[in-house]
């Protein structure tokens, strides 16, 4: 029989593994055995759920079997990519994970400039693939994170003014519903799923496969980032600000205020003391990048830097160490549209403020625009596309020890913004999962649409752990 307590995970009968594991060629781990505990671990140290049961699918079929399953045992489903959802949604208590990590293959067509990738793969797994051929579509920060959400969510990453968000080349889709049946969403065929699987979040089903459109990238292209002291931030947004007003679509960059890590490059009177970071990714011709990126080197003296030509792969993944899986993490973010004198120096004191906080907390300001604009805001279900800026707000402390003060300054941050118009959130970078918060990331119409399309692929809402969608109510 099965058993479920408020303290412990749901157990399920012997009988109802056995059965389950003649269907599935991947692991299934339950509760006591061998590998839970490391199977029910995400990226972010500040989850801790305890689910039914971690399915490792190896392939479609097993995702089939295990949505199939779910629904016979009547028990929620979380999908699992990258498991970096800072909000926690891909595990989930007393519930199915289906987790992709281990269908991660990717096949690129270079000639067609294009690549197939199953939906548990990273960046670095896919840009390993298609940095082969010298081709790239716009991926993630941090190499780590997975395809599958970060696609889904919209997408902003190192090119993406130069070739739109991720999710603006995502071609196709091949998914799982609700019922356990595979559907494709292409252009030509349920068109409305691919609309809303580009932005609209993992709500729809399990996607087993993306394809996308790359582009011609590097291997070289030139970027790095340059450290400034924390003193001169105000200074150094400014900068940053009018120096990259009306930069080419090449360049790429964001400017944070953060805590110097313990780093041979920065003098050691830094470490532990905030700076200034500015990242660039410059993807077109050297030459011409090293005009382009001269004052984002000359915000004020230098502490280090470290642009420079560089590989596009390790680009992607120069910044991997800092974000190591384990910590404590919450981000809250705002789409702006001006950055004036006041809010400047509102992020710089709310980052002097954050000294007396144990552990890391960091504002991040995203340079947007450029080919992500040019794309109509009805044209996806991600909609926020004239925002020169999206801010992202981020606590982190090694364990859950000062964990809420860090929070509680994001949260407070992020609020001091909104005298400065920020509006709608980033639902990638967002800890909160609140369906109002969810409602405001969309227009009202987007809202619908997408709940429209929910309606028809998950009508009893099984997948809702994500920036859950309300399926819409027939009539
Ligand atoms: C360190 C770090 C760096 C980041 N950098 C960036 C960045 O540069 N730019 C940016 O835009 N975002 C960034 N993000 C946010 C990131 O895009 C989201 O957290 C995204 O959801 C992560 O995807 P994942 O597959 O790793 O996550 P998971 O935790 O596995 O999944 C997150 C959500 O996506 C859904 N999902 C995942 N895969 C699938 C699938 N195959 N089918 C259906 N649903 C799926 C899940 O249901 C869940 O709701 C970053 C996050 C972290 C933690």
């Amino acid at each position: 029989m099965d058993t479920m307590t408020s303290e412990s995970p749901r157990v399920l009968g012997e009988a109802t593994l056995a059965e389950l594991r003649t269907r599935m060629l991947g692991p299934v781990i339950a509760p006591g055995e061998d590998g839970y505990e490391n199977a029910r671990q995400v990226w972010n140290g500040a989850i801790d759920k305890h689910p039914a049961l971690v399915l490792r699918c190896s392939g479609v079929a097993d995702v089939i079997s295990g949505v199939q399953f779910a629904c016979s045992e009547g028990l929620p489903v979380a999908i699992r990519g990258g498991a970096h959802s800072v909000a926690g949604f891909s595990t989930c208590d007393n519930g199915v994970v289906l987790d992709l990590s281990a269908m991660a293959a990717v096949r690129v067509d270079p000639r067609n400039r294009r690549a197939l990738a199953q939906g548990g793969a990273t960046w670095r797994q896919f840009d390993h693939e298609t940095q082969a051929h010298g081709l790239a579509t716009t991926g993630g920060l941090v190499s780590s994170t997975g395809i599958g959400g970060f696609t889904l969510g919209g997408g902003v990453g190192h090119l993406v003014r130069k070739h739109g968000l991720a999710c603006d080349n995502l071609l196709s889709a091949e998914m799982v519903t609700a019922e356990g049946e595979l559907v494709r969403a292409s252009e030509d065929q349920n068109a409305d799923l691919l609309w809303a699987l580009r932005g609209g979040g993992g709500n729809f089903g399990v996607v087993t496969g993306l394809e996308f459109a790359l582009h011609p990238v590097g291997p070289v292209v030139l970027g790095g980032v340059v450290f400034y002291p924390g003193q001169d931030a105000v200074q150094a947004l400014a900068g940053w600000r009018d120096a990259v007003s009306g930069a080419p679509d090449e360049l790429t960059t964001l400017i944070a205020l953060m805590t110097a890590p313990p780093a041979p490059f920065l003098p050691e009177d830094v470490h532990g003391k905030k700076i200034v970071v500015v990242s660039v990714c410059w993807a077109g011709p050297l030459e011409e990048g090293e005009e382009v990126v001269r004052p984002l080197r000359a915000l004020a003296t230098p502490l280090a830097d470290l642009l420079g030509p560089i590989p596009y792969a390790a680009l992607q993944q120069l910044i991997d160490p800092m974000y190591e899986a384990g910590a404590a993490n919450y981000f809250t973010s705002a789409f702006l549209d001006e950055l004036p004198g006041p809010a400047l120096e509102t992020l710089a004191d709310a980052h002097q403020r954050s000294a007396g906080l144990p552990a890391s907390c960091e504002l991040h300001v995203h340079l947007l625009g450029g080919a992500m604009a040019r794309t109509a805001p009805g044209a996806t279900a991600f909609s926020q596309r004239q925002a020169p800026y999206l801010i992202n707000c981020i606590a982190r402390t090694p364990t859950a020890e000062g964990f809420e003060a860090n929070r509680a300054w994001a949260r407070a941050t992020r609020d001091s913004m909104v005298r400065f118009g920020a509006g709608q959130m980033y639902v990638n970078f967002t800890g909160e999962g609140d369906e109002d918060k969810v409602r405001a990331s969309y227009p009202a119409e987007t809202y619908a649409r997408l709940a429209a399309v929910k309606a028809h692929y998950d009508p009893a809402n099984r997948f809702r752990f994500n920036q859950n969608i309300r399926p819409a109510q027939a009539g």
